[in-house]
């Protein structure tokens, strides 16, 4: 008997959305237009560091131009590979279309490790990266709109629109030419946590919906779930503290590239977060205990498993030890096409990926309307906002006292309400927003089609008719 091979990770997302279409009436010919990637650009270029001339790979694809600028990350990872790219920017078309960000898919990557070199040593390497897509417009704010990803942040996207600007010195949108910068640069506030407070809401959203509850057998609240997060990087680290924090979701597990900490009673993400970034890993860590094999910690007994660091990890080889009745893919591909199906066929409910980790890219799209409309958000409403409120205030405040009731409105009431909206409370609005309608439209489907068994297949229906949508009103 063949043993089945595990798919490549552009086959796995094939997979699923074969089995999507499959349900679906496409023209003839659309499947495969909607399917297939339009171009992936590879470049091959030197730096010159520690003497000599070093030759780096790098990539940027476009998935589909349904819309444009087309959007998506750029990771730094010894891992990156045409095939991976381009699985990525395939999600990224999806992604966009779900949550309604007006975007096509792109992705980049470069073939690195960032933590072989020094800022100064990166910093060249990143600008001439950049440089190279800047001179191809495939970074371009109306064309094509990077963001970081696995391996690069705030500092990254700092240079490239540093170097965007240098080589575009006319561009009053160069801004807008990538999203996820510093506040000083362009950001927007709320950018960095995004993805995992996207994660948060999400889960909040799943909690909401009772049939779903009941498919993944799971009762009560986010209260004292038993949580595992895999990588405590951007994403997981901001999912594990928002939920251990806000919601009272217990982190009784952590892996990281060293290993993991285990800890029932609950573990302190920011004090494992401190240590991992003083001591390059969670070896050695005081409180909970060390699993050498981290892996083996994602078949844990949880309520809730949050892979966010890379793809593939749960896989033919471990689906079928996997207990917790709830997985939300923080990372992208976190699950392969072979592990769904023997998940699915558990009765696991799977969160997928190209909604779970949508809050990145819908707080990118809040930046790049911000940096093309050349105004902070809230900045004309706020005050405005106060002055009405404060309007209220007084006129109960005379009516209590008028009346000889003597109501008093709690000073906690009138402070909360008294405030006007700043750009991280929109923004947070908006992201809450942006991901209960997308959570809403899949719920419809996941529901009410009897073909349609899980999660995932709902969220490629809603999108693909999205995008099929797109291509038909231009005729194509
Ligand atoms: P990051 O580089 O900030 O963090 C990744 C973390 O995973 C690091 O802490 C790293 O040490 C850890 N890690 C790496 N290999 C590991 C392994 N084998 N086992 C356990 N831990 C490991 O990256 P990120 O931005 O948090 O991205 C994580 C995932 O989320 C990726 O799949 C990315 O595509 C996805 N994502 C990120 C964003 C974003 O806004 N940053 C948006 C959407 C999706």
């Amino acid at each position: 008997m063949s043993i089945p091979q595990e798919p490549s990770f552009r086959e796995s997302v094939d997979m699923m959305f074969n089995r999507a279409v499959a349900l679906m009436d496409l023209p003839p010919g659309l499947e495969e237009k909607i399917r297939v990637c339009n171009a992936t650009y590879t470049v091959r270029f030197g730096v010159r560091l520690r003497g000599q001339i070093q030759t780096f790979t790098g990539y940027r694809s476009v998935h589909s131009e349904h819309m444009e600028p087309v959007k998506g990350g750029i990771r730094f990872s010894l891992g990156v590979n045409q095939d991976e790219v381009e699985a990525l920017a395939a999600l990224m078309t999806y992604k966009c279309a779900l949550v309604e960000a007006p975007f096509g898919g792109s992705k980049g990557g470069l073939c690195i490790d960032p933590r072989q070199y020094d800022e100064h040593e990166l910093e060249q390497i990143t600008r001439r990266f950049a440089y190279e897509l800047i001179k191809r417009d495939l970074i371009n704010p109306s064309q094509n709109v990077p963001a970081p990803d696995m391996g690069t942040g705030e500092r990254e996207m700092a240079w490239i629109v540093d170097q965007y600007a240098r080589m575009n010195t006319t561009d009053i949108n160069a801004k807008a030419c990538v999203t996820g910068k510093p506040l000083n640069a362009g950001g927007i506030a709320g950018r960095v946590e995004a993805t995992g407070r996207g994660v948060q809401y999400a889960l909040r959203e799943f909690f909401r919906d009772p049939e779903g509850m009941e498919k993944a057998a799971l009762t009560g609240t986010l209260d004292g779930k038993r949580v595992v997060v895999q990588g405590l990087g951007n994403v997981g680290y901001h999912a594990a503290k928002f939920l251990s924090e806000e919601d009272g979701c217990k982190i009784v597990g952590i892996i990281e590239r060293d290993g993991a900490l285990v800890d029932v009673k609950g573990l302190n993400v920011e004090a494992v977060r401190q240590w991992t970034i003083n001591h390059g890993g969670v070896a050695g860590y005081p409180d909970g205990t060390f699993v050498e094999n981290g892996a083996k910690v994602l078949e844990e007994d949880c309520d809730i498993l949050i892979p966010a660091a890379l793809e593939g990890v749960i896989n033919m080889g471990n689906a079928a030890n996997i207990k917790a009745p709830l997985i939300i893919e923080a990372a992208n591909g976190p699950v392969t096409a072979g592990a769904d199906t023997i998940l699915r066929e558990k009765g696991c409910v799977i969160i997928p990926d190209m909604y779970a980790n949508a809050g990145g890219v819908t707080v990118s799209y809040f930046e790049w309307v911000k940096n093309l409309s050349h105004i902070r958000f809230g900045r004309m409403q706020r005050r405005q906002e106060e002055s009405r409120h404060q309007l209220v205030v007084d006129e109960l405040e005379r009516l209590s006292g008028d009346s000889g009731i003597g109501w008093q409105l709690s000073p906690n009431f009138k402070d909360r309400y008294l405030r006007g909206a700043d750009e991280l409370e929109l923004v947070r609005s908006g992201l809450d927003d942006t991901m209960r309608i997308a959570y809403q439209s899949m719920r419809q489907v996941w529901h009410e089609r009897d073909d349609v068994e899980d999660l995932r297949t709902a969220a490629y229906l809603v999108s693909i008719d999205k995008v099929a949508s797109s291509y038909k009103a231009k005729g194509l």
